[in-house]
C-alpha cells in the first residue's frame, strides 16, 4: 500500500531479536488489505504469522488476550501509537506513518484561516512528523502557531478519537485550529472538544476545507438523547471487553447512581457495541456507554435507544450540566 511506512526492516529485526516463532498481526480496517503481504515478510523471517481479522479501531483494543490464547510470542500492532501501559505479550507498535507531504494542503488552508491570527495545530500519529513543516508554512503566512503537549498521547499535537488533551490545553490561546490529516473523525473531535473554528488540511488530496455544521448537528442530537434518556425507567450499562476500554468500576458506580435515582440498571458486557447487539434487549429504555465515547457521538442515528457517554449520563443524574458538556466534556469517559 502506497503512502504508509510499514517499517518492514524493524519488523524483521524484532522477530529476529526476540527469536519469535509465532506472530499475531493486528491492524485497523484501512490497513488490513496489506496483511497478506506482511504475512509473507513474517514467514521469511522464520515465524508463523497469524492475522487478527477482528475489527480494530484503536490502540485501546490491543489483542493481548488473543495473542496469549494463540501462544504468540510477539504481537505487532499497526497504525496506532502506544496507549496501554502494560502488555503481557511482547508488543511492537508500527505506527504506519503517512509518507505524503502536506505543503499543498496547508497552503490551501491559509485563505480559510484568513480571519484568525493564532492557530493551534493538531494531527494524528500518521502525520505528526509533518507538524514542523505545517508550523513553518503558517508562520511564513504571518500566523502565530501553538502546538499542545499535555495529554497521555505520546506526541505533541497528536489527538486520538477520545483524547483531545493536546488541543484543549491550548484552546484558550488560539483563535482556530488547523487539523492535518484525512477524514472528518478527528477534526470533528477537535471542534467539539474546543468549540473553536477548525479547518482540515487533507494531505492525500492536497486540499483544505472547514469542519462545517456537523458540530452543531452532533450537539443537537446529543441534547435530544440526554432529554430522552432522562425519561428512562431503566438503563443498560455497557462494559467493554476490550482491554483499553474496560471500565468496570465506573460501570458499577453508574449502576449504583441509577439505583439511587429510584431506577433500574443492568450491566451488559460487550465487545462490539452495535445496533443489532442492543436491539436484542427491547425492554431497556436507554444505555450508558463506558466504552469508546465515539460510539455514542458518531453512531447515534444507528441506535434505536439513547446511548449516552458517561459524562452525558452525569447530566441525567444531576452531577453535571449541558453547559459543562459543551465546554468539551463530551469525550471524557
Ligand atoms: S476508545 Fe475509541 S476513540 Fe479512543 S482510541 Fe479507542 S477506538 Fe479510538
Amino acid at each position: 500500500m502506497k503512502g504508509f511506512d510499514f517499517e518492514e526492516e524493524r519488523l524483521k529485526q524484532e522477530i529476529t531479536r526476540l527469536n519469535a516463532k509465532r506472530v499475531l498481526l493486528q491492524m485497523p480496517e484501512g490497513l488490513k488489505p496489506e496483511a497478506p503481504r506482511i504475512t509473507k515478510l513474517v514467514e521469511k523471517s522464520g515465524a508463523l504469522p497469524i492475522v487478527s481479522a477482528d475489527p480494530c479501531y484503536g490502540a485501546c483494543d490491543l489483542a493481548t488476550a488473543e495473542a496469549e490464547s494463540l501462544d504468540a510470542d510477539l504481537l505487532v500492532h499497526f497504525g496506532h501509537a502506544k496507549m496501554l501501559k502494560h502488555e503481557k505479550v511482547p508488543t511492537l507498535y508500527l505506527e504506519a506513518r503517512a509518507t505524503q507531504v502536506v505543503d499543498k494542503a496547508v497552503a490551501a488552508a491559509i485563505p480559510l484561516l484568513a480571519d484568525y491570527t493564532r492557530i493551534g495545530l493538531a494531527t494524528t500519529v500518521q502525520h505528526v512528523q509533518t507538524l514542523d513543516i505545517a508550523h513553518e508554512i503558517l508562520t511564513r503566512a504571518g500566523k502565530t502557531v501553538e502546538v499542545g503537549d499535555a495529554g497521555r498521547v505520546p506526541y505533541a499535537g497528536q489527538v486520538v478519537g477520545c483524547d483531545f488533551s493536546n488541543v484543549k490545553s491550548i484552546a484558550a490561546d488560539v483563535d482556530a485550529f488547523l487539523f492535518v490529516g484525512g477524514g472528518k473523525f478527528h477534526a470533528l473531535g477537535v471542534a467539539l472538544a474546543t468549540s473553536k473554528p477548525t479547518v482540515i488540511a487533507e494531505p492525500y488530496s492536497g486540499t483544505a476545507h472547514p469542519v462545517g455544521e456537523e458540530v452543531q448537528k452532533i450537539q443537537k442530537q446529543r441534547y435530544a438523547s440526554i432529554q430522552e434518556a432522562s425519561q428512562a425507567k431503566n438503563f443498560g450499562v455497557l462494559v467493554s471487553l476490550k482491554s483499553g476500554q474496560k471500565h468496570l468500576e465506573q460501570a458499577l458506580h453508574i449502576k449504583e447512581t441509577v439505583e439511587k435515582m429510584g431506577k433500574t440498571a443492568f450491566l451488559f458486557a460487550v465487545r462490539e457495541i452495535q445496533p443489532h447487539v442492543l436491539i436484542e434487549f427491547p425492554t431497556v429504555d436507554a444505555y450508558v456507554n463506558t466504552a469508546c465515547p465515539r460510539i455514542s457521538l458518531d453512531d447515534a442515528s444507528r441506535f434505536k435507544k439513547p446511548v449516552l457517554t458517561v459524562e452525558e449520563f452525569r447530566v441525567v443524574s444531576g452531577e453535571s450540566s449541558w453547559a459543562n458538556l459543551l465546554k468539551g466534556g463530551l469525550f471524557e469517559n
